[in-house]
């Protein structure tokens, strides 16, 4: 496995790539590997000769500080990872390489009500600060495609709505969520919950399976309440549960608003912060 630090190096290895015509394959990342980025990893060398991995834990996204002193970090343990999954590029660069004070990276772009709920009311600046990273690795590494993770249904729909306005020619690949034997979904910020808060918070799949069984007999705010209720029951503070059209990501209200249905949550167990989603219904023709 190659790994690059520098902007430079990492784009004459690309340039080279593709002048012999091989396909480039790209998955960013902050690293604190699992196996759910393991499996964007493998879809993506599934497609293309060549597939890069950035690790960057990208400051511009933290809304709170003490999430972003606290994200795990082991360089070390994550090239062994991506080493073993065969993974060709690891790009590691520093904050300087993707910041240099002389370029501006922020994004003029606007993407309506995509921004504005569920993680975008409750993480402030979030979005602005992934959609500037993921543009700017965009530019850097410009694969033929990205392999974005469905656990973040919210930024791979962003994302899959800047490539549209951008016209480019990179497509979007969203993969499914991994999640451990109980069903919590795999995260790096599950290595922060202490194991008896781990084992509790499986909750948060039988609130989305709960959802999911009931969708098309109960009203929906029974079924919201119904999950809320269980979160708190273990001990979790939800921030939302909600049940949105999947491709708008606005709240429905009824069963019948929409043929793609998601339920999305956010809940604090102590001071870690968990998200999960699942799709309680797809009849899109
Ligand atoms: P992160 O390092 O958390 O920014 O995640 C990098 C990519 O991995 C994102 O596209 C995530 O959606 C994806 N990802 C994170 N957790 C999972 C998971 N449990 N299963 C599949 N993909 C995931």
């Amino acid at each position: 496995m190659y790994i690059f630090k520098k902007v430079e190096d990492l784009q004459e290895f690309i340039a080279a790539k593709k002048e012999k015509g091989l396909k480039i394959g790209f998955v960013p990342t902050m690293g604190a590997l699992h196996k759910g980025h393991i499996s964007l990893i493998d879809a993506s060398k599934k497609d293309n000769d060549i597939t890069v991995c950035s690790i960057f834990v990208n400051p511009t996204q933290f809304d709170n500080t003490d999430d972003l002193q606290k994200y795990a970090r082991n360089l070390p343990k994550d090239a062994e990872m991506l080493g073993l999954a065969e993974t060709e590029v690891l790009f590691a660069p520093n904050v300087q390489e993707i910041y240099p004070p002389d370029l501006k990276t922020e994004v003029n772009l606007k993407f309506g009500g995509l921004t504005t709920v569920m993680e975008g009311r409750f993480r402030i600046g979030h979005f602005e600060g992934m959609v500037q990273v993921v543009n700017r690795l965009l530019e850097i590494v410009r694969p033929d495609a990205i392999y974005m993770g469905q656990k973040d249904i919210q930024q791979a729909a962003i994302v899959s709505n800047m490539l549209m306005q951008q016209k480019s020619a990179t497509k979007i690949v969203i993969c499914p969520i991994l999640r451990e034997d109980h069903g919590l979904a795999m995260s790096s910020r599950n290595e922060r919950l202490e194991p008896a808060d781990r084992e509790k918070a499986k909750a948060i799949h039988e609130a989305l399976l709960k959802a999911k069984e009931n969708i098309s007999t109960l009203d929906l705010d029974t079924i919201k309440k119904q999950a809320q209720d269980h979160l708190l029951s273990v001990g979790f503070k939800p921030e939302y549960f909600e049940i949105v059209d999947g491709d708008s990501l606005q709240s429905i209200s009824q069963y019948s608003d929409s043929k793609y249905i998601v339920a999305c949550v956010a809940a604090f167990m102590k001071d870690v912060r968990l998200i999960d989603n699942m799709i309680l219904r797809n009849e899109k023709a």
